[in-house]
């Protein structure tokens, strides 16, 4: 058990749920502000999808571009930094959707917006374990990440120092190397440049970032809702429903759509698209866990800076802009080549998975109090209802309906 990252990781965190201050950090807030109000006042308000994308990921000054973001110093923490188990029950899953599809001789892990490369890393280290039921598969590692920030603190962590950038920015792949337990392992920006093959792909709090549209039902019809400068303020940005309807308004909502207010997901709606495409041509599965719901909330755009609440107009670059995944959306966007499962609760989803028993088993090979103790926390954390429980998700995408699938319902390994 890796003790000294356990420690690390939990402390200060489990007790303070997702909410304390944290440091203050280079703002690039001012700058970011600049740019979006020189655009706006170029070409008229700016869509929510399209302000989340400059600050989200603006080559530049994106948020996700300049920080490290996760962990008991930045502005949220997620579960496979929480406890190692959550990572080494999606390593089991792997293996087990593997199984199922018949041991193809190629496996391609492919993981979506790895933040830190723990989850990545849990997971090696089960497949290493587990080498043995791997047998002579060519396992092969593959982070689609936006941020060259973020992608160095997953080479350390994945790789030590035995990765290398690739000489040319245009390259598709931008940096590759060897991990800690022997795997070829290289990094893109797009899926598309990911090579073909028997794939598990896993998107852990990477849909939540992806940007999205937002309407507002109003009796003229469905109408967009868009930032623009505030006009009291002009250093400051509000939110506006344009009058006129937009390309996106009048081809985003479904047609007997019943809720007032509505977030769609384009960017994650094509994504789907593609990994559906993969998975039904080359086989394998997708694995999504996020924030969540089935179609049926409404305003759930916010911000988070220091782990609290942040204004998501507020110094934009400076905190991380999220919305819950809309499943029901994916689902449709996934189309019926590839069965759909979920989404299930987190709780849900790690019970199936086994992690009573995981507990168990770390806490009777481990004497220290202390580590105990937090074992225990991290594993509340993840399961009970009132705090990551139930708020998280499991979505998969599969090209078999053979059931029963791990984690949607009890694990049964062959
Ligand atoms: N999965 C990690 C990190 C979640 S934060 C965890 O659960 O701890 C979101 C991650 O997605 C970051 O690594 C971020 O840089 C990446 N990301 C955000 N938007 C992206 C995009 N459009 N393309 C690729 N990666 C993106």
């Amino acid at each position: 058990m890796r003790t000294v990252r356990a420690l690390q990781r939990l402390r200060g965190v489990l007790s303070q749920s997702f909410s304390s201050s944290s440091a203050e950090k280079p703002m690039p807030g001012n700058s970011m502000l600049r740019h979006l109000t020189s655009k706006i006042k170029a070409t008229g308000p700016i869509s929510v999808a399209e302000y989340m994308r400059e600050v989200l990921t603006n080559p530049v000054m994106g948020y996700y571009v300049q920080n490290d973001m996760l962990g008991p110093d930045g502005d949220f923490i997620t579960s496979p930094e929480i406890s190692q188990i959550f990572g080494e029950l999606l390593g089991i899953w792997c293996l087990s959707e593997w199984m199922g599809a018949g041991k193809p001789s190629r496996f391609q892990l492919v993981e979506f917006g790895p933040g830190r490369g723990s989850l990545a890393n849990d997971i090696l280290r089960v497949f290493s374990q587990l080498r043995g039921a791997l047998g002579g598969a060519a396992v092969s590692v593959h982070l689609v990440e936006v941020s060259p920030k973020l992608s160095q603190v997953q080479a350390q962590c994945l790789t030590g120092d035995q990765s290398q950038v690739s000489a040319s920015e245009d390259e598709p792949v931008y940096r590759h190397g060897t991990t800690t337990t022997g795997l070829p392992i290289s990094w893109y920006r797009n899926l598309d440049d990911v090579p073909r093959g028997f794939s598990i792909y896993l998107a852990h709090e990477f849909f939540d970032a992806l940007p999205i549209h937002k309407f507002q039902g109003t009796e003229k019809g469905w109408r967009e809702v868009m930032v623009d400068i505030d006009p009291d303020e002009p250093g400051k940005l509000r939110l506006v429903i344009v009058p006129a309807p937009t390309l996106a308004s009048t081809q985003l909502i479904q047609a007997d759509e019943k809720r007032r207010h509505v977030e769609v997901c384009p960017e994650g709606g094509v994504i789907v698209q593609r990994l559906a495409n993969r998975i039904t041509e080359d086989g394998g599965a997708a694995l999504i866990a996020d924030y969540g719901h089935d179609g049926t909330k409404m305003d759930t755009f916010r911000g988070f800076k220091g782990h609290k609440l942040h204004d998501v107009l507020a110094s934009p670059g400076s905190a991380d802009l999220t919305a819950d995944v809309d499943y029901s959306y994916l689902r449709r966007m996934a189309g019926a080549t590839v069965a759909c499962m979920g989404p299930v609760s987190q709780k849900d989803f790690l019970k199936n998975m086994g992690i009573d028993t995981r507990l168990q088993v770390l806490l009777r090979n481990c004497a220290d109090p202390s580590t105990r103790a937090q074992l225990i926390q991290g594993y509340d954390m993840l399961t009970n209802p009132l705090k990551m429980g139930e708020r998280f998700q499991f979505f998969t995408m599969l090209n078999h309906t053979p059931l029963p699938v791990a984690g949607f319902s009890e694990l049964g390994l062959s």
